[in-house]
């Protein structure tokens, strides 16, 4: 017999807890693990009508009973405990900017005078430690109070711990599934974060399982999508939504980052070229009852940073102003809740 929510048959799982046999007399006991389990009836009756069919000559008796309670489990060790808020930064598609936005946003939240820290969960494409000038860090592991801990990088004042510490680029396509969580799930709870205003999880884009992991290991404040004109109205981003927003999941939504929202070429600062499309994302927003937190324009200076190490932020101050105007409403949405 199978028990019909958890799929699992009554022997293996343990629900059947003891079968006595006496004097023409069955009697068989039922533990369930849950309180008031809503299948115990129906298992119960499923029971006594299989014995009674194969013992028709044994008066049959089937009880239940509560299983005793589970020991304790001891408490999930963590290095997390002083993260007051962790910001996931996601997208439909590739390439749309995440990660420029992610770096960009934290260079804006670190100059309002907040503590950041950028956890790069992006196995298909670590971009940060390239964006923060720590490509081919190598943290070091160190012991504090017993427990093995990992040392973040640290660039800008910004803590970093990114999965491409851990992998060659040419591995990636070997760190998914399993493998990738099971690193992404060290990197959350041992590195050293100390305390943190907010750390910004730049996600791999889509949905999957580093998502699952991330929502599951980590209590996130909110989060934020970033597209590009053209991609906003796409299933991905939708889609993306829709996980973040679902009951079970619960994450607010902050709002949407247009990136690439147009280009303007150095010699005509006044001219707007939209040629990804105008207002997709002021659209879907309304639609969708989400905030536009900004409009990112196409700016040499935005790729020519990130290669360099040094996100536009920091340096370029038409750029830093879109930020520092996104990153103050994003604050407000997480201290405030969404
Ligand atoms: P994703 O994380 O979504 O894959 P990236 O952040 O890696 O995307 O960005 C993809 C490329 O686009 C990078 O070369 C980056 O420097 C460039 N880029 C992103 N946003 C802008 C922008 N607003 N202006 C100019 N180049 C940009």
């Amino acid at each position: 017999m199978i028990h019909p929510e958890s799929g699992s048959n009554i022997v293996e799982s343990g629900i059947v807890d003891a079968v006595t046999a006496d004097d023409g007399k069955i009697t068989l006991s039922l533990a369930f693990s849950k309180a008031r389990d809503p299948f115990a009836t129906k298992i119960k009756q499923q029971a006594q009508s299989i014995l009674e069919g194969e013992f028709p000559s044994h008066r049959i008796t089937v009880v239940i009973r509560e299983a005793a309670p589970r020991a304790p489990q001891p408490e999930k060790r963590t290095t997390t405990g002083g993260i007051a808020h962790v910001i996931a930064v996601a997208s439909g598609k590739g390439g749309v900017g995440k990660s420029t936005v992610t770096a960009n946003l934290a260079v804006a939240l670190r100059d309002r005078g907040f503590r950041v820290g950028i956890l790069d969960a992006d196995i298909y494409g670590p971009s940060q430690p390239k964006m923060f000038g720590v490509e081919g860090y190598v943290p070091d592991a160190v012991e504090r109070d017993g427990e093995t801990l990992i040392v973040p990088a640290e660039s800008m004042g910004i803590k970093l711990m990114s999965i491409g510490f851990f992998i060659q680029p040419t591995d990636a396509l070997m760190w998914r599934g399993a493998m990738a969580t099971n690193a992404l799930k060290q990197m959350i709870h041992q590195t050293e974060w100390g305390t943190i205003d907010f750390l910004l999880a730049d996600l791999p884009p889509g949905t999957g399982d580093v998502h699952l992991s991330i929502i599951s290991e980590l209590k996130l404040s909110a989060a934020v999508i970033v597209s590009t004109p053209q991609q906003v109205a796409v299933a991905d981003v939708v889609r993306g939504v829709e996980m973040f927003r679902h009951q079970q999941v619960g994450v607010p939504v902050a709002g949407i980052v247009e990136n690439m929202a147009w280009f303007t070429p150095e010699e005509l600062p006044d001219n707007r070229y939209y040629i990804f499309g105008r207002g997709g994302a002021r659209r879907y927003a309304e639609e969708n009852g989400i905030e536009l937190l900004g409009e990112i324009p196409i700016v040499q200076s935005i790729m020519e940073c990130s290669d360099n190490g040094r996100p536009a932020s920091a340096i370029d101050e038409r750029v830093a102003e879109h930020y520092r105007a996104i990153a103050d409403k994003v604050v407000e949405k997480v201290v405030k809740g969404c």
